[in-house]
């Protein structure tokens, strides 16, 4: 038995999802696809479920909580409430704020609400891992300008470089991977080209000689100069419409973000566009179910900003 599926209108979400029961339930089916199978000692008789929803293993006792490896793990928040979280972050197109979020779910403080959309941002890096292929834009950016902090006090802030690939798929795009740079230099385009893109894909950039030793590296490097297109064209159509999407996403909804958090975003920004298909398929990844991971902890998230 594969996964549980997932609610593909907001009318099925609601009514699949109307009491803490049901979301429990929808846990269990997606951590015990299979039926139930004991960490400890890998029997597969469940015994009873405790007041605290804990299973208990009739093989050795051990006691096994559903949420265990979610972002749900320990939380006092009703899971109804993060399955709504998640369901908002991965659908609402232009992405979800933290004040949004607490609106939107009456949660009571604002560092609660922030929190939680940290833990589910979290989620939507590890899924981005496959190297793109086939024929690919790369090109360097500049993002940011101003920064907001936890409190909302805005400040001037630096500029950040950061890298683009994205597959070309006929006319349209594919699949995007967005990074912060340390610089422009070879080693560090090369090394952004190496993490983002299969070797032997056709890569497209501008005229940067940073990207000179891409060919030299496996890559089909094609050096696009303003001349090869037509007046008024874009060098790079892709990357560029991807650039100024996230651009308007970041001034619209975040009104721009510290340099600390700033990779998160990218991973946010990168995570929707890949599923902006399927969007209610990213429901169930940012819960972190069938994912096996330590769930980030709001004091990591405080630790990653300080
Ligand atoms: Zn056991």
């Amino acid at each position: 038995m594969p996964r549980p599926g997932y609610p593909l209108t907001i009318l099925e979400f609601q009514k699949r999802f109307a009491t803490e029961e049901a979301c429990r339930g929808y846990l269990f089916a997606s951590r015990w696809p299979e039926g139930f199978i004991c960490p400890g000692c890998a029997a597969c008789d469940v015994g009873a479920e405790t007041r605290r929803h804990l299973w208990i293993c009739t093989g050795c006792g051990r006691q096994t909580s559903i949420t265990a490896g979610t972002v749900m793990h320990k939380t006092r928040m009703a899971l109804r409430t993060w399955f709504w979280a998640a369901y908002l972050v991965s659908t609402f197109h232009p992405g979800i704020s933290a004040k949004q979020l607490q609106r939107q779910l009456g949660i009571s403080r604002h560092e609660t609400a922030w929190a939680m959309l940290h833990k589910l941002r979290a989620a939507m890096v590890a899924p981005e891992r496959t190297l793109l292929k086939d024929a690919v834009e790369i090109d360097e950016f500049f993002l940011g300008g101003y920064e907001e902090g936890l409190k909302g006090g805005r400040q001037r802030g630096k500029k950040v470089l950061c890298g683009v690939a994205i597959e070309v798929r006929g006319r349209g795009s594919g699949r995007l991977r967005l990074a912060v740079l340390p610089d422009a230099s070879g080693p560090s385009l090369l090394a952004f080209t190496q993490a983002t893109t299969q070797p032997g894909a056709v890569v497209h950039t501008d005229g940067l000689q940073s990207y000179r030793a891409l060919a030299k590296h496996g890559y089909d490097h094609r050096r696009l100069t303003q001349t090869d297109v037509a007046a008024g064209d874009q060098l790079l159509p892709r990357a560029h419409r991807a650039i100024s999407n996230l651009k308007a996403w970041m001034h619209g909804t975040h009104r721009g973000v510290s340099p600390e958090h700033l990779a998160a975003y990218l991973d946010e920004f990168v995570f929707r566009h890949n599923r902006r298909r399927t969007p209610m398929a990213g429901f169930q990844t940012l819960l972190g179910l069938g994912l096996a991971r330590a769930p980030i902890t709001y004091r990591e998230i405080i630790d990653q900003a300080a």
